[in-house]
C-alpha cells in the first residue's frame, strides 16, 4: 500500500485524521426518558417532561441502551469498564433545554479497542479506538420557517447516542471512508444502530491536521456533522489543502470547529474550538455511577453474532474465497445474507463470482442496493443450477443474467423461451463438425500438415454455427478426434 501524500509547493504533506462518530442506538425509547425514538414524527411529538428540561424532572437510565453500548464495545474488541460515570457537559443553546448535555467524560463505559480495515489490495490496517461513551442528543433549531423566529424541535432531545472516538491513526481520505464503512457494518451486524446516515442515525466529526512526514503532529481542525462517506472524503481533501496553503504561506492553523458545505465542497469556520474546561464537566448528581458485573458483560458477549472479520476469515479458509472477495461479501449485512443463502446450495466460489462481479456490476450501473435487486436469491440460485448441471455455458449465462435483470423472469424461463440450452448431444455436434470440415478441405489439409493454429478457426466455426450453444469441452474433444 503506497502512502497517501498531498503535494504542496514545499514538498509532500502527510494528512492525519481521527474520527468521532455519533451512532444512534436502535432503541424504542430515549436514554433517560420513556419518550419514543421514532423518526419522521411531527415536531415535538416525542418529548417527555424530562426531555423538555422541566424543573424537578429526574433522568432514569434506559437499561436496554446500556446493553447496546456494551455489545458495541465488545464488537470493537474494546475494554468494557465495569464502572462508568455520567457527567454534565454545560453549554447554552436553544435546542438544549436542560442547559447541559448528559455525557460521559473521564470514565466512559467503553475504553480502548481496535478495528481492522480492509484495504483494496487485500491487506488490513489496524485503527485504534480510543473510547465509546454514552450521551444524549440535543434537539434541533429550524431557521427556514420564518424570517423572524427560530423554531425548536425537541424530538431528538434525549435520544441515546454512542460516541465512538478513534485514535489519530487514519492517514488518507480513503482510509477514513473505509473506517466509517467498517464501523457501520459492525453496528449493523450487532443490531445496535441502523447506521442510516441520511436519517442522521450516524454522524461523523473529522479531525484533520497536516504535517511534513516525520514531524510532530500539527494543529487540528474539526469538521462537524458530516453525513455521508462521500462528503467526508471531499471535506478532508478540501480541509487538508486549505491547511497546507496557510502553512506554506507562512500562516498558522487556528484550532477551530468547521462546517462542510456540500454544495460548494468547502469547509468554513463555525466557531473557535472550545477545550474540555470550557464545558465545566462535573458528575451528574441526578445519576449514580453506572456499575455492572463481569458476568453481565460475559452474558452479552455470548449473544454476539459472527462479526465481519471472523466471517471473512472463515470465507477464506473454509470456502476458498480470495481475501478481497471475502471482504466485499462481509462488508454489508444484506450482501452477506444474500451470499450465504445462495452459497448454501451451490459451489461457494461460483456463487461468490456471480455476486461480486456480475450482480454487483449490474446493481452499480442501475444504482440499486442489494435489497432492491431484481434478482432474488431464488432466481440467482436457479441460474447457478443451470450452469452447474451444464444446461448452459458460463458465456450464455451472462446473456441470460442480463435478461433476468431486465425482465424479472427466471433463468429457466429465459433459456426455454429463447432456446439457449447448451448442445451436449454428441451426434449433433459431430454433424456440425463434419459439415464444416467438408466445406473447408484446404484448411483441414493445412491443419493436418502441422498448422496447429487453425484449431481455433474450427472451434470458432462450430460455436458460430451452433449459436454459441455447443458445449465448449465437447467441441474441443470431438474436433481433436476428427481432425487427427
Ligand atoms: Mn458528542
Amino acid at each position: 500500500m503506497s502512502e497517501y501524500r498531498v503535494k504542496g509547493k514545499t514538498g509532500d504533506w502527510e494528512v492525519i485524521l481521527g474520527l468521532e462518530v455519533h451512532a444512534q442506538i436502535s432503541s424504542k425509547s430515549k436514554l433517560f426518558s420513556g419518550a419514543p425514538n421514532d423518526f419522521g414524527s411531527e415536531p415535538n411529538e416525542n418529548v417527555s417532561l424530562v426531555d423538555a428540561g422541566m424543573p424537578g424532572m429526574l433522568p432514569v437510565i434506559n437499561e436496554y441502551c446500556i446493553e447496546q453500548a456494551v455489545r458495541t464495545g465488545l464488537g470493537l474488541k474494546a475494554h468494557i469498564n465495569l464502572r462508568s460515570v455520567f457527567d454534565r457537559k454545560n453549554y447554552f443553546y436553544p435546542d438544549l433545554p436542560q442547559g447541559y448535555q448528559i455525557s460521559q467524560f473521564l470514565d466512559p463505559i467503553v475504553g480502548k479497542g481496535i478495528m481492522h480495515i480492509d484495504m483494496p489490495d487485500g491487506t488490513t490496517r489496524d485503527i485504534g479506538i480510543t473510547r465509546l461513551h454514552l450521551e444524549q442528543d440535543a434537539g434541533k433549531s429550524l431557521h427556514e420557517n420564518s424570517n423572524k423566529y427560530s423554531y425548536i424541535d425537541l424530538n431528538r432531545a434525549g435520544i441515546a447516542l454512542m460516541e465512538i472516538v478513534s485514535e489519530p491513526d487514519l492517514r488518507s481520505p480513503e482510509e477514513a471512508g473505509l473506517y466509517l464503512k467498517k464501523l457501520r457494518s459492525i453496528v449493523r451486524y450487532l443490531g445496535t444502530c441502523d447506521g442510516d446516515m441520511e436519517k442522521g442515525s450516524m454522524r461523523c466529526d473529522v479531525n484533520v491536521s497536516v504535517r511534513k512526514p516525520g514531524d510532530v503532529l500539527g494543529t487540528r481542525c474539526e469538521i462537524k456533522n458530516v453525513n455521508s462517506v462521500r462528503f467526508m472524503i471531499k471535506a478532508i481533501e478540501f480541509e487538508a489543502a486549505r491547511q497546507i496553503e496557510i502553512i506554506e504561506n507562512g500562516g498558522k492553523i487556528d484550532q477551530e470547529t468547521r462546517l462542510f458545505d456540500s454544495t460548494t465542497g468547502e469547509t468554513r469556520t463555525m466557531r473557535s474550538k472550545e477545550d474540555a474546561h470550557d464545558y465545566r464537566y462535573f458528575p451528574d448528581p441526578d445519576l449514580l455511577p453506572l456499575e455492572f458485573t463481569q458476568e453481565y458483560v460475559d452474558k452479552i458477549k455470548a449473544t454476539l453474532p459472527e462479526l465481519p472479520d471472523d466471517k471473512k476469515a472463515r470465507y477464506i479458509k473454509d470456502l476458498g474465497l480470495s481475501p478481497y472477495d471475502a471482504s466485499v461479501l462481509v462488508a454489508d449485512h444484506a450482501t452477506t445474507h444474500f451470499f450465504e443463502t445462495v452459497a448454501a446450495k451451490h459451489n461457494p466460489k461460483l456463487a461468490s463470482n456471480w455476486i461480486t462481479a456480475e450482480l454487483f456490476g449490474r446493481l452499480n450501473k442501475a444504482d440499486l442496493e442489494i435489497d432492491a435487486s431484481p434478482i432474488s436469491t431464488d432466481k440467482m440460485s436457479g441460474l447457478l443450477a443451470l450452469i452447474e448441471d451444464n444446461t448452459i455455458s458460463g458465456k450464455i449465462a451472462k446473456v441470460v443474467f442480463d435478461k433476468m435483470f431486465e425482465s424479472g423472469k427466471t433463468a429457466a424461463q429465459i433459456v426455454d423461451e429463447e432456446g439457449l440450452k447448451q448442445v451436449t448431444d454428441t451426434g449433433a455436434i459431430e454433424k456440425i463438425i463434419d459439415d464444416i470440415m467438408a466445406a473447408n478441405p484446404d484448411k483441414v489439409a493445412e491443419y493436418r500438415s502441422g498448422k496447429d493454429k487453425l484449431f481455433a478457426f474450427f472451434i470458432g466455426q462450430v460455436m458460430k454455427v451452433s449459436g454459441g450453444k455447443a458445449n465448449p469441452n465437447l467441441v474441443n474433444e470431438l474436433l481433436k478426434k476428427k481432425l487427427a
